[in-house]
């Protein structure tokens, strides 16, 4: 393997730690708690975990955490009251509601029902809108803003790079083609978005010095799309069959990790690396909500 592991977990533990600082001091200066309340609709086994992960995290960092399960059944309209219960409390800075939810319900407007500056998702309209404004007021998604901080912390040249997004989601793709193309230190980037219905994917591909790879297709990504040298971020996480394991499944990355390792200057396995950084970027935001109530 040529590529340098990209350590996401190191990083991920570096924003914790400076979390961490700055909520005791703000309990300390301030006596301010920052509080984030989660969410959790029915029983799906993965959301739980990502929920229980979440709420390990606000206690290590110190910041208080709040968790609302609620039934499978639960109705919009029920729904749509705890979160404006949540809007108005004031102990919770941050609120997140984690998906996927229900059929029953509709995500966006449960996501545009959630106070804009407890939105720490970063999914109101108003947060999509301040972030494709550049308006550092609002809340940018954690992922993205993850894959955001992972290229500056690993020295990841930004500033005028090709950088292609594979992918286009409201989650991913799409703001982390905000971000990195934005007018601003470390990103003025020259970015292209690619998706189901581009041509030449390869070609494009192959432009690229950043390729940041968030499509959900398990290895999709060949050696042969990648530039000799270039950074590669895979955001992906998908199960794939392993009889040879306990699980009976792996977790793969979007990308071809082996031979594309082999091609690529930098490069993220998965899992382990865009995971943390999500839930480092939640805490962070947070921490901002709880300020930005504040006046701090
Ligand atoms: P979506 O399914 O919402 O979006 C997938 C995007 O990829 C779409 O824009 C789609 O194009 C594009 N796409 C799909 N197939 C192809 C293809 N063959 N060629 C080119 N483009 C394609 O996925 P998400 O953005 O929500 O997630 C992407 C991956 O990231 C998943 O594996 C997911 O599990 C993972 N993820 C990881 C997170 C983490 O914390 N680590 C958080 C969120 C997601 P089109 O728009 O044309 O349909």
């Amino acid at each position: 393997m040529a590529a340098e592991l990209i350590d996401g977990k190191a990083i991920a533990e570096q924003i914790n730690a400076e979390t961490a600082a700055e909520v005791a001091r703000l309990k300390a200066e301030h006596q301010l708690t920052p509080g984030l309340a989660v969410v959790l609709v029915g029983d799906n086994p993965a959301s739980q975990a990502y929920v229980a992960s979440k709420d390990k995290m606000c206690t290590r960092l110190g910041l208080h955490s709040k968790r609302v399960n609620l039934p499978a059944g639960t109705s919009q309209g029920e729904l749509l009251g705890i979160i404006n219960d949540l809007n108005f409390q004031r102990t919770i800075h941050g609120i997140l509601v984690q998906s996927p939810l229900p059929n029953q319900i509709d995500e966006a407007q449960v996501f545009a029902a959630i106070d804009p500056s407890k939105d720490v998702d970063g999914f109101h309209p108003l947060n999509v809108g301040k972030l494709a404004l550049g308006d550092p007021t609002g809340f940018a998604p954690c992922t993205p803003a993850g894959v955001h901080e992972l290229l500056i912390r690993s020295g990841v040249a930004v500033e005028g790079a090709n950088v292609v997004v594979l992918g286009r989601s409201r989650i991913v793709g799409r703001p982390v083609s905000l971000i990195l193309s934005q007018k601003a230190k470390n990103a003025n980037a020259t970015v292209t978005v690619a998706h189901s219905r581009s041509r030449n994917l390869t070609a494009i591909c192959r432009s690229a010095d950043i390729l940041v790879v968030a499509i959900g297709v398990a290895r999709f990504l060949k050696a042969e799309m990648v530039r000799p040298g270039a950074v590669v971020i895979d955001v992906g996480i998908n199960r794939v069959e392993d009889s040879t394991v306990a699980k009976g499944y792996r977790l793969v990355g979007d990308v071809d990790f082996e031979p594309v390792a082999a091609m690529a200057g930098k490069i993220t396995p998965v899992p382990g690396v865009v995971g943390p950084m999500t839930i480092a970027l939640l805490m962070r935001n947070t921490l901002k909500a709880a300020k930005m109530r504040h006046g701090l």
